[in-house]
C-alpha cells in the first residue's frame, strides 16, 4: 500500500484537491476518477477510503494507516466500503441491485459508506440504469467513486452526477518503476518509457518481437552509419525498408534513431544515466568519442526533419536515403 506522500507524488493535483475536500468536509457523494492504466486510479480510492475512515488521520486528512479501520481497508475487510468490479466481461445489474441492498440497511459501523466501481464503463446499460437511480438519491453519508479508463463510453446521465477527477499520464520516472513491477527488464524499461506514457501500451512495446527486432535494425544503421554512406545505404536496403514499412513503423524506427542520437549527447554531457539504450550503452560509449556535441545536435535536427517529411507524406525510401547522406554530412570518415 503506497503512502499519501507517495502517491501525491505520482497525482499531485489529484491529491490537494481531495485533501482539500476533506479539510473542510466538502466531500462529493459521487467521483469519476478518469485516467489511464496504472495511474493510481484504484489506490488513491483505497487511500481516501482510509481517510474517511481513519480513527486518528494526520492533519484531518492522512490516514494513520495503524488503527483498526485502517488495517482492515487495507486488507480489504472493512464492512462499510464495497468493491465492484466486472463480473466476467461486465458489470451486471444483479452486482448494482446488491449493492443498494447492502446500503439499504444501515451503516455496519458507523453512518459513512464508500462503493467503488472499477471499471464503471464496463456496466451494461440495465446495471448503469439502476446505478443511476441509486444516484440520484444521494445520503449524505455515501461516497461512490467510479473509475474507468475510458470516460466516453460512460452514460451522460450518470456523468452529470459525479464529479470528473482527471489523472494525469505517468511521468517517465513513474511508468518506468510500474513497468519493473510488471516484470520488465531493467535495462529495457528507460527506452520503453521514452516512447510511451501508457503502461499498457509499454507492456505491448515490451513483448513485441518486431519492436525488439526494429531496435536491432536501428543500431545496426547507427553502426554503419560510423563506417560510411555506401554501408548505410546497403544497411537500409537490407534491412530497414523490409522493416520499417508503414508510415507509423517508419516514425517509430526514427524515433528510436533519434534516441541513439539523444544518448550519444547524454554520454557527452557526462550525464549517462539519462541513457535509455541501456543494453548498448557500452558501444554507446565508445561511439560518443568520436562525435562533437555540435554534430550530434545537427544530426537529431535532421532526423527530426525527416519525421515531419514523413507527416507531410513525403515517399519513406526517398527520405531515408536523403537522411543518411545527410547525417553522413561531416563525418570524419568521409
Ligand atoms: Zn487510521
Amino acid at each position: 500500500m503506497k503512502t499519501w506522500g507517495q502517491l501525491e507524488e505520482i497525482q499531485p493535483t489529484v491529491l490537494k484537491m481531495l485533501k482539500n475536500s476533506i479539510q473542510k468536509d466538502r466531500l462529493a457523494h459521487a467521483y469519476l476518477f478518469e485516467g489511464m492504466r496504472g495511474t493510481g486510479k484504484k489506490e488513491i480510492s483505497v487511500l481516501l477510503a482510509k481517510s474517511i475512515f481513519c480513527s486518528d488521520p494526520t492533519e484531518g486528512y492522512i490516514p494513520c494507516e495503524q488503527c483498526h479501520n485502517c488495517r482492515r481497508i487495507n486488507s480489504g475487510n472493512h464492512p462499510d466500503i464495497h468493491l465492484i468490479e466486472p463480473d466476467g466481461l461486465s458489470i451486471k445489474k444483479d452486482q448494482i441491485r446488491m449493492l443498494q441492498e447492502e446500503f439499504s440497511k444501515t451503516a455496519v459501523e458507523s453512518k459513512q459508506k464508500v462503493y467503488m466501481i472499477v471499471h464503471a464503463d464496463r456496466m451494461t446499460v440495465n446495471a448503469a440504469n439502476s446505478l443511476l437511480k441509486f444516484l440520484e438519491e444521494p445520503s449524505s453519508q455515501t461516497v461512490a467513486i467510479l473509475l474507468t479508463e475510458q470516460a466516453q463510453k460512460i452514460l451522460p446521465t450518470i456523468l452529470s452526477r459525479c464529479q470528473a477527477i482527471q489523472f494525469r499520464p505517468l511521468s517517465s520516472d513513474n511508468l518506468i518503476e510500474k513497468l519493473i513491477e510488471h516484470g520488465v527488464d531493467q535495462r529495457k524499461a528507460p527506452l520503453i518509457a521514452q516512447l510511451t506514457n501508457n503502461l499498457d501500451e509499454g507492456l505491448n512495446l515490451n513483448n513485441d518481437e518486431w519492436f525488439a527486432q526494429g531496435q536491432k535494425i536501428v543500431v545496426k544503421l547507427y553502426e554503419m552509419l560510423q563506417k560510411d554512406s555506401l554501408q548505410a545505404l546497403v544497411a537500409l536496403q537490407e534491412n530497414w525498408f523490409s522493416h520499417f514499412k508503414e508510415k507509423d513503423q517508419v516514425d517509430r524506427g526514427l524515433d528510436l534513431l533519434l534516441l541513439i542520437f539523444k544518448d550519444l549527447l547524454y554520454i557527452q554531457l557526462g550525464k549517462n544515466n539519462q541513457v535509455v539504450f541501456l543494453s548498448e550503452i557500452d558501444r554507446l560509449e565508445q561511439f560518443a568519442l568520436q562525435s562533437s556535441g555540435r554534430r550530434l545536435a545537427d544530426q537529431m535536427t535532421a532526423i527530426l526533419d525527416a519525421k515531419r517529411k514523413l507527416h507531410a507524406n513525403m515517399n519513406p525510401q526517398l527520405l531515408m536515403e536523403q537522411l543518411v547522406l545527410k547525417l553522413q554530412e561531416g563525418s570524419s570518415f568521409v
